[in-house]
């Protein structure tokens, strides 16, 4: 029988990954989605009719209730957040709303719809925020340290009192930094792949960043997507740390970047105090030995793979809009 999947932020980098993982292996992909007045589905527009869009808000318990009874799920993966975390400290009540509130409702929406329906929860370091220890495992404490990490905490702890309370195979990937080149250009990697492909070009002359000492441990989308599958595969319902289990500074970025289109980038970079965040988070880093030993997971894509790969899609696409 045909398994169906819902999907909620279908149209963000990771639910767009997810969506192709799933129609490739044979599920109908349902993707929950706001109704909006412009057209939002621009990274999902080439899986045509392999992905039926349905309407719904996580701020709406009956929408959600509704679209879990008429599609009767067997899979639910929640990946729709505000997830920007600048935008948290502004909006931070509508970031709950989302972000917290919204996994409660949904969850509730399962409980009372369909019980069985398996759950992943897209829970990120940011719960971490300024951690004791490094690298983090599953155990190690939360001490989110912006509104959007409190919000993903929340929305941790309610997916795993369901699983423990309501008996529900639901489970909570711990995802740190994930990077395509379906990522937006507000976060630091797509900003200097696409400025290096710029300054190839001769479309921008500088790039202005903020803390070039500033470590992520950045990870491929397409992997991730591949761990929050596994993750629902599985006997029993657990969480996962979902990284590359690696951390590369923003220099170490802006250097492969820029030598991968055969430019030194301390020609083109300067520090901008504008770029700087108040509260940076110290040595986020993902110990992945749970999810390797008992998922036999592990990133097929390179930090290196990953920058080259989109500094070379970002000029493709410059260029060919050029034509
Ligand atoms: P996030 O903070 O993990 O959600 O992702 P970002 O891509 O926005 O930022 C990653 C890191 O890059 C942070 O530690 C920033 O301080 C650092 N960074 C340095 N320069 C910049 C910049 O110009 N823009 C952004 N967004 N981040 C920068």
């Amino acid at each position: 029988m045909t398994k169906k999947a819902l999907i909620t932020g279908l149209t963000g980098q990771d639910g767009s990954y997810l969506a192709e993982l799933l129609a490739s292996k044979g599920y109908q992909v349902y993707g929950l989605v706001r109704r909006t007045s412009t057209s939002s589905l621009e990274r999902i527009s080439h899986l045509g009719s392999q992905v039926e869009i349905v309407s719904g808000d996580l701020l709406d318990q009956c929408s959600l209730m509704d679209v879990i009874n008429d599609t009767e799920p067997d899979e639910i993966y929640n990946l729709a957040a505000q997830s920007y975390v600048p935008l948290s400290w502004t909006q931070p009540a509508l970031t709950a709303e989302y972000t917290a509130l919204g996994v409660s409702r949904l969850l509730e929406s399962i409980r009372r719809c369909k019980p069985d329906a398996r759950f992943y929860q897209a829970s990120s370091s940011e719960v971490f925020g300024q951690p004791d220890e490094s690298p983090q495992t599953e155990r190690t404490a939360f001490r989110p340290r912006n509104p959007y990490g409190v919000a993903k905490a929340y929305a941790h702890w309610m997916t795993a009192n369901y699983r423990q309370h309501y008996h529900l195979y639901a489970c909570c990937g711990i995802t740190y930094t994930h990077e395509s080149p379906r990522r937006g250009a507000e976060f630091v990697f797509r900003k200097i792949t696409s400025t290096a492909a710029k300054i190839k070009l001769g479309l921008a002359k500088e790039l202005r960043l903020g803390n070039l000492e500033a470590k992520r441990d950045w990870c491929y989308a397409k992997d991730a997507v591949r761990a929050m599958w596994l993750m629902l595969q599985q006997e029993k319902p657990d969480d996962y740390i979902i990284a590359s289990g690696e951390t590369h500074s923003v220099k170490e970025l802006v250097e492969c970047a820029f030598s991968s289109v055969g430019l030194s980038w301390q020609d083109y970079v300067s520090v901008d105090p504008e770029f700087y965040r108040p509260d940076e988070p110290v040595q986020l880093i993902g110990s992945i030995d749970k999810i390797k030993n008992q998922l036999d997971w592990q990133p097929e894509y390179s930090f290196a793979h990953l920058v080259e790969s989109m500094v070379e899609y970002d000029l493709k696409k410059l260029t060919d809009s050029q034509v």
